[in-house]
């Protein structure tokens, strides 16, 4: 197989050789912004938001993107082509760069970007006929006032605390509260519940990131003729909710079989979520920014 190319501040480099510096404060401090975006059959899904996402967090940090939007949409594709991958994850993380070993960013002269893509396939077919098994966790989702979910930042730990207590309980995937004990999101997934045949998702505000793929659901179930509401919704109602899922870049939209132990409704993905996720799947080989354009009618495999 050939090597993977990394793009990594200004040049192409072969995986083994993308290094950056231990004083990079990305690394030290969690100082950067990062965007997690899928290729399907050559195209790139929404990277147009993608980019507005990742620059609106490096807005809120005060931190400059060292290329322009155009620029980078370039770079990516790129990246793309040059591992001549057709379904991929892609990768675009830009820290503050190298500084000195006190938290101070303007001793950070110098913005790093880097891309990877790697190869991607769906997740498999059983996880989404399965469901997965959610629990709610005792760590709270940040208040959006101390550090917005919106700020794509490198600081994951939060997530990553909440994952921790997920993997503790045994269970696929956390359910984050807020400090009012409204749901928020997943660890890495926004979160729908279906009842009645309408279809609610928490308002942004409450502390979730407002992810991509939500968006995307939100204006298929418009088209689709649902019922949709951005309002918040507490642990009970998942429980007694005919239908949950996630949504997410990596796991598209996945039914949730299971919240604390309380079965969803028959404990099999709804028809709503099998429906929605099928729209889904549609839209992401009709609509993105093509790397190769011959193929773009190709399916998704
Ligand atoms: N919430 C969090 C905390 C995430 O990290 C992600 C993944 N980016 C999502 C939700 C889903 O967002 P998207 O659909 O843009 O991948």
């Amino acid at each position: 197989m050939s090597s993977q190319w990394i793009f990594l501040s200004g040049e192409f480099v072969k995986k083994e050789e993308a290094v950056i510096s231990v004083y990079d404060h990305g690394f030290l401090y969690g100082d950067g912004v990062f965007e997690g975006i899928r290729v399907y059959s050559g195209n790139v899904f929404k990277l147009t938001e993608h980019l507005k996402r990742l620059y609106e967090s490096a807005q809120s940090i005060m931190l400059q993107v060292p290329y322009n939007k155009e620029e980078l949409e370039q770079i990516i594709i790129e990246t793309v082509r040059k591992n001549q991958l057709e379904n991929a994850y892609i990768r675009v993380v830009v820290s503050r760069g190298a500084g000195n070993l006190g938290l101070d960013p303007t001793h950070c002269s110098q913005p790093r970007l880097v891309v990877i893509a790697e190869a991607l396939a769906l997740f498999p077919k059983e996880l989404y006929e399965r469901g997965l098994k959610v629990g709610s966790v005792a760590s709270r989702r940040n208040r959006p006032d101390v550090l917005s979910p919106q700020i794509k930042s490198l600081n994951y730990l939060n997530n990553i605390l909440v994952k921790l207590e997920a993997n503790q309980a045994g269970v696929d995937e956390a359910l984050m509260l807020n400090d009012q004990g409204y749901v928020t999101e997943g660890s890495a997934d926004n979160v729908f519940i279906v009842k009645n045949n309408t279809i609610y998702t928490p308002p942004v505000y409450l502390g979730a990131l407002e992810g991509i793929t939500r968006n995307a659901i939100i204006d298929l179930a418009n088209q689709n003729g649902y019922e949709l509401k951005e309002s918040p919704f507490t642990r009970h109602d998942v429980y007694v909710a005919d239908e949950v899922f996630l949504t997410g870049t990596a796991a598209e939209v996945i039914a949730v079989s299971e919240v604390d132990g309380r079965k969803i409704a028959d404990g099999k993905p709804g028809r709503i979520t099998k429906h929605l996720l099928e729209k889904f799947r549609q839209l992401v080989t009709e609509d993105g920014t093509h790397c190769y354009p011959e193929w773009k009618d190709k399916a998704v495999v």
